[in-house]
């Protein structure tokens, strides 16, 4: 029943966007930069300089989220040597919500550094805003979760994420599914409890705690050892804020972190990128009002049901 709603609902998305391309119908990217996080959520410090690249955060993740057995053993450190299309090192997959990558930094004293990626869980979140059936929602944690039923696959949130997190399960074209990171909330988060990789981790690289808490940690840290680390906390401003934070003692840039995504909510870019494409900025936006006009019908049509009823 589910599987058919969607094909029908997808269907008639398409059909109202080319209906409302013609008529050249333009929609607006709902409000960015009006939300600016809760202010008690949750966050994590990384610091890097203590990662060994032991891939236990891995194992602890997969367990956790009860993810298929990976290809190759957590204890395999040969995953460090694979590149992807275009020179890329690996990244966060369907089967995999965080990886470790390595990185040879020139010069650096005491060998390669060692990276966690995970989703950052924005404080606002362009998957979340880039989402035309709210298939998303940033928890008062500080969780950035999502609601498998809501999805219908197109994507979007996939070029939206400045760090490429979204994945889907393509098992079924029919029923697509968003896989990443949710920050442990169902099991975790949303009781006070650290994430599984946090808690899992044995050089203590990460800190869990206060978003605001762990800002002022992070800056005392650098405070604290002069010339160790850069003095940036990477994800304190970034798109907005995150709330995975990272401290490290090499440019940032040269561990595979994005510097030139500026401070502002990354939506506003989407936004940017959308207008380069003109025939995207014709039809996209125009399919979005689809979507949305259909999805507003639907719930009236429910809640109409539901009052007879
Ligand atoms: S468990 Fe800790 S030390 Fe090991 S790879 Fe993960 S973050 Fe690094
Ligand atoms: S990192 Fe990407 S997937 Fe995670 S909250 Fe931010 S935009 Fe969404
Ligand atoms: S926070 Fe939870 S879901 Fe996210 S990477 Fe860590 S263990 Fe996996």
């Amino acid at each position: 029943m589910k599987k058919i709603d969607r094909r029908i609902f997808l269907k008639g998305g398409l059909a109202g966007g080319a209906a409302l391309a013609a008529t050249g119908t333009a929609a607006t990217a709902k409000g960015a930069g009006t939300f600016n996080g809760y202010p008690n959520s949750m966050g994590v410090l990384v610091d890097l300089t203590k990662c060994v690249g032991c891939r236990t955060c891995e194992a602890a993740c997969n367990k956790e989220q009860g993810l298929p057995a990976p290809d190759k053993p957590f204890n395999d450190t040969s995953v460090f040597d694979e590149v992807r299309e275009g020179g890329q090192k690996r990244r966060t997959t369907e089967k995999a919500y965080t990886v470790v990558n390595r990185y040879d930094v020139e010069g650096r004293e005491g060998g390669p550094v060692y990276r966690k990626f995970q989703c950052n869980h924005c404080q606002e979140p362009a998957c979340l805003t880039s989402c035309f059936v709210n298939a998303y929602k940033k928890t008062p944690e500080g969780a950035v979760i999502y609601n498998p039923k809501v999805c219908v696959g197109c994507r979007t949130c996939m070029v939206a994420c400045p760090f490429y997190v979204p994945a889907y399960a393509y098992s079924s074209a029919t029923n697509p599914v968003v896989k990443k990171c949710i920050m442990c909330y169902d099991t975790r988060l949303k009781f006070g409890r650290p994430p599984a990789c946090v808690e899992a981790c044995p050089q203590e690289v990460m800190t869990f705690g206060k978003r605001t808490d762990l800002i002022k940690l992070g800056h005392e840290r650098i405070k604290a050892n002069p010339g160790k680390y850069v003095d940036h906390l990477y994800g304190e401003t970034e798109v907005g804020g995150t709330s995975w934070m990272y401290l490290s003692d090499v440019p940032f840039e040269k561990v595979g972190f994005d510097t030139t995504l500026g401070n502002q909510p990354i939506i506003s870019y989407v936004k940017d990128f959308l207008g380069m494409v003109p025939v995207v900025l014709t039809v996209w936006p125009a399919l979005f009002t689809g979507f949305h006009l259909l999805a507003n019908r639907k719930e009236a049509k429910k809640k109409e049901e539901e009052n007879k009823g």
